[in-house]
């Protein structure tokens, strides 16, 4: 099938529904969901001003959110705030969100929302008009029943405190469920801020025990040192990986000896940046991706690696913190090579698994300790991981294209059963 010209029509929305159309030619997917999944349900479009700290400058901002699909339950997704947020951006992202739902057996749709600044440009108190403008803007799309926001790329348990009490604003009452990934204080969940990390770094385990690595010592190399690469980084040392390197969005670095990763987020939070960490050599972000390792986390943003530079990672695992960082060709190379690749509907789906753990947690008022939300967590992601290999030895295919088959399949299933109005 070839796409129309459509909207949405961006390289990053050619990516999910490359993926989406190879799984769909494998497993036969019915022609008619076939089409209705190759696009979002819902899409809207906001542009809104904000007002400077300095009160007579206004900016005009974009802000999106995309409901991929809406047959699952409410849907689910991030709000992610960066200068490269487009429609086709959000779109993509909804539709890796629906798939990774499906694949946990959550029952959400997937959704995304974002608006387009460089949030490191914006003080605290514009930020927070940023927030609250956009929720109004939006405010017919989300709630508890509908859909529910949560962190993503650029935005944190702040920024979803500000939409909860906007929301509730306008509501008249508190509806803490409207959004996950919220300050416990408010019905935030215990394990939330790093159950991503704790999920990508469960897969990670899970690989290292089938293709035969020790954990202990192993080279670990993490692109990114937000919620997800951060706690990554933690965790791995927890587990007695050597942490070799790490970078942020100014750069990184790299100790083959190790990095004592709490010593450094100590250093970044004081310096805000990693560079020029005492002892260690500097790496841009795309040396970092190259370097010798046993596992490779990119958990930073998209497209980090393709055709170009696939023939060159030196890691045995590649698992995938952010969303859609490996590229079609990326794909094919690094399987041709052997490396054993975690998708990132897999690797990364801790977050939204602790954050459908608030949902309930706040639907009930009944509040579980962190040991449960962990335990929970971890016991579900092998479980996915186990899953996913199993359908992947038996259809002699990549952990991509099985976790893809489990996730499309479960919403083909659940269409049909459905089936279409009027
Ligand atoms: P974050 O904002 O907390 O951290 C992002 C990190 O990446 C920061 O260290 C930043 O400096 C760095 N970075 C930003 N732009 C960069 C660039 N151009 N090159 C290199 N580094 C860059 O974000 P996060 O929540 O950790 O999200 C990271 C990725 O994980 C995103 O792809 C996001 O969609 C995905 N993800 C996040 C969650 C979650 O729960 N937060 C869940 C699933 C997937």
């Amino acid at each position: 099938m070839t796409a129309p010209k459509l909207e949405w029509d961006t390289p990053m929305y050619r990516l999910a529904v490359a993926q989406l159309d190879q799984t769909a030619a494998q497993i036969g997917l019915d022609e008619n969901i076939w089409e209705r999944l190759r696009t979002p349900q819902r899409a809207l479009v906001v542009s809104f001003p904000v007002r400077r700290d300095n009160y007579d400058e206004v900016d005009t901002v974009f802000g999106y959110r995309v409901q991929h699909l809406l047959t699952m339950g409410p849907t689910k997704g991030g709000i992610r705030y960066d200068e490269d947020v487009d429609l086709g951006e959000t779109t993509a992202l909804s539709m890796w969100m629906t798939w990774k739902c499906a694949l946990m057996g959550l029952p959400f749709g997937g959704a995304k929302g974002g608006v387009r600044i460089d949030p490191r440009t914006y003080s605290e108190k514009e930020l927070q008009r940023i927030t609250r403008r956009y929720t109004s803007e939006i405010i017919d799309m989300i709630g508890p029943d509908r859909d529910i926001p949560a962190p993503d790329l650029g935005t944190n348990e702040q920024t979803m405190a500000w939409i909860m009490d906007t929301y509730s604003q306008q509501k008249g009452h508190s509806v803490p469920g409207v959004v996950t990934g919220k300050p416990i204080e408010i019905g935030g969940s215990l394990g939330r801020r790093e159950a991503t990390g704790r999920g990508v770094m469960t897969c990670v385990s899970e690989a290292c025990r089938h293709l035969g690595i020790a954990i202990e010592g192993a080279r670990v190399v993490v692109q990114g040192f937000g919620q997800v690469g951060g706690t990554a980084a933690r965790i791995a040392q927890d587990l007695g990986a050597r942490v070799v390197a790490v970078s942020d969005v100014g750069g990184g670095v790299h100790d083959p000896n190790g990095l004592d990763v709490r010593r450094l987020e100590s250093w970044h939070a004081e310096h805000r940046k990693l560079v020029d960490f005492p002892g260690t050599e500097c790496v841009s972000n795309a040396e970092i991706l190259e370097l010798p390792c046993d596992v490779l986390i990119p958990a930073a943003i998209q497209n980090q690696i393709t055709g170009e530079n696939a023939g060159r990672l030196q890691c045995r695992i590649l698992a995938e913190g952010a969303n859609g960082p490996t590229d079609l060709a990326a794909d094919r190379i690094l399987r041709e090579r052997g490396v054993f690749v975690v998708p990132d509907i897999l690797a990364n789906a801790g977050g939204v698994t602790v954050s459908y753990f608030e949902w309930v947690q706040d639907a009930q008022q009944y509040f579980w300790s962190e040991e449960e939300v962990n335990t929970r967590l971890i016991s579900i992601m092998q479980r996915a991981f186990r899953d996913v290999l199993g359908v992947a030895e038996a259809q002699g295919t990549d952990l991509r294209t099985a976790a893809m088959m489990r996730g499309v399949r479960r919403v083909a299933e659940a269409k049909r059963r459905r089936g279409v109005f009027p």
